[in-house]
């Protein structure tokens, strides 16, 4: 293998790679061949434990930091990140099967923006001045304490930075557990942290299943957990975190609708479609999976969304030119293929794709079912793979209904010609995230997050802020005390 994918040490707490070999051992194997590619061990409670003190111990002097000092680090990591983007994107792409055409531009790209972004913020972060008379309050925005970061295995080094970068800059000490099935990328990320000055122990990765994640998210001494994960997950998480009553960024599942009326430019529907379906091979939470076509354009914007397919480079994700990879893991491919199953069944007509591609690793046909109707299953529940429903309508009244008809609320998306229009069906969104006349944007600028069972807080943004500090007011008289007695 030209590049070398088994890691110094499994995790990395207070400053450096940290090996126990008595913890379960994970195999990593890359999507794209089945083979393993590196082996890492689950954190012990000795793992765990440490990782937990040296945030605890490293927390109140990086809090003690001016933000422009802290500010500082974060960006220097930021240019480190950028000048090794061939480097991270190839193992991005070893550890989820992410073809490099698109890692090489939307994953330690995407981690860097954090950096900058948040390390640009943390020098502006400031309390308030309230005047009462003669009297007056001051607010001091204070960090958490020790921040728990917990990664599904889509985004491993995007969710990592996306978590780390506001914890850090609002001077709280991170530790990060991602997906066992990607464990990797995050170890890299600590690494350029440090290298980029910040002290040990304030961003510490652990290795582990769910009950590393449990272990970390029970724990006293941690303040603030943010999960990156399932609807089911985020369940358990939030209820261990609300006996704590620890604050909570949950980033859960979706399963969003995608609107495209009549006069909609079918070109871009299309496309956005296509983003919203099949990048990533489809296991982006966001995606909008649910594409309500109206009757009039349907049988048209079929056609060309399955001659546009045809255009998918499915290969070595290692190539360029290929555009479409494998799916994350055998697991996750039999789980997408047992919904094809099941949509077949219930009725849905197969437009496209639907069969695993003969070759090694867990390719997967980009798939389109039309007559999808809003009780089936393939409509209901996140498939979390290359899997788009097409469903009919032909009134807006009666799609928003349908759109909104659901226990998800991540994101939503909407293509028409028709400005008023777009903007009355955004507002009618139940979701976080809405999209006109676009899908799956995510720039850090803008505060991304979820509705109803998708999530409760934000990522990225000035919105992130508020989720890794917390204020304290601090009352001040200037004249005499006036008691009762
Ligand atoms: P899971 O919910 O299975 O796992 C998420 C993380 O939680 C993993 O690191 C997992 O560990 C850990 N975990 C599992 N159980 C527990 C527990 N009891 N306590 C603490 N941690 C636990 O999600 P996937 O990894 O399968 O990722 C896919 C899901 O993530 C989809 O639903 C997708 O929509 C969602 N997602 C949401 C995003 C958003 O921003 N809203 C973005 C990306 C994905 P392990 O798996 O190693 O056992």
């Amino acid at each position: 293998m030209p590049y070398d994918t088994q890691p110094a040490a499994s995790h990395f707490i207070d400053g450096a790679y940290v090996e126990d070999r008595d913890g379960t051992p994970i195999d990593v194997i890359y999507p794209a061949t089945g083979k393993v590619i590196a082996r890492v061990h689950a954190a012990t409670p000795a793992i765990v434990e440490r990782a937990i003190a040296s945030a605890k111990r490293a927390q109140s002097d990086w809090a003690a930091l001016s933000g422009t000092e802290r500010g500082r680090i974060l960006r220097r990591a930021a240019d480190l990140m950028r000048a090794r983007n061939h480097d991270l994107s190839v193992l991005e792409t070893y550890d989820t099967g992410k073809p490099y055409q698109e890692t090489s531009v939307a994953d330690a790209t995407s981690g860097a923006d954090a950096l900058e972004y948040f390390g640009g913020l943390a020098a502006t972060l400031t309390g308030e001045h309230i005047q009462l008379g003669e009297n007056w309050v001051y607010t001091r925005r204070e960090p958490l304490g020790v921040c728990v970061g917990i990664g599904a295995w889509n985004y491993p080094t995007q969710i990592a930075c996306w978590k780390g970068a506001p914890a850090l800059a609002c001077g709280n000490a991170v530790i990060f557990k991602p997906s066992e099935t990607t464990p990797l990328c995050a170890l890299k990320v600590a690494e350029m942290l440090v290298e980029a000055g910040l002290p040990a122990g304030l961003f510490n990765v652990v290795q582990g299943m769910g009950e590393v994640g449990n272990a970390l998210v029970t724990d006293s001494r941690v303040d603030k957990v943010s999960l990156t994960g399932s609807v089911p997950t985020g369940r358990k998480v939030y209820a261990a975190a609300a006996e704590g009553i620890k604050h909570v960024t949950m980033e859960l599942g979706g399963k969003s609708p995608l609107i495209v009326f009549e006069d909609a430019d079918i070109e871009n529907a299309v496309g956005g479609a296509i983003l919203g379906n099949f990048y990533s091979s489809g296991q982006v939470c966001s995606n909008g999976t649910r594409v309500f076509v109206h009757r009039a354009i349907k049988e048209a914007f079929l056609a060309r969304l399955t001659e546009r397919l045809g255009n998918a480079v499915i290969g070595d994700p290692m190539d360029p030119a290929v555009s479409f990879g494998p799916m994350v893991s055998q697991r996750q491919r039999d789980i997408v293929l047992d919904y094809i199953a099941k949509g077949q069944e219930e009725g849905a007509r197969l437009v496209t794709g639907g069969k695993a591609v003969d070759r090694e690793g867990f390719y997967l046909e980009p798939t389109v079912f039309a007559d999808v109707t809003d009780d089936m299953k393939i409509a209901r529940e996140e498939i979390f793979g290359p899997v788009m429903a097409v469903l009919d309508f032909e009134d807006e009244d009666e799609v928003m209904a349908r759109a909104n008809d659901t226990e998800f609320g991540l994101a939503a998306g909407v293509f028409t010609r028709d400005l008023a229009r777009a903007h009355r069906v955004a507002a009618r969104f139940e979701a976080g995230t809405c999209y006109i006349n676009t899908y799956n944007d995510a720039p850090v600028e803008a505060p991304f997050g979820g509705a109803k069972s998708s999530g409760v807080g934000r990522e990225n943004s000035k919105a992130a802020i508020e989720h890794y500090s917390q204020l304290k007011s601090v009352f001040v008289r200037m004249d005499d005390v006036d008691a009762p007695f």
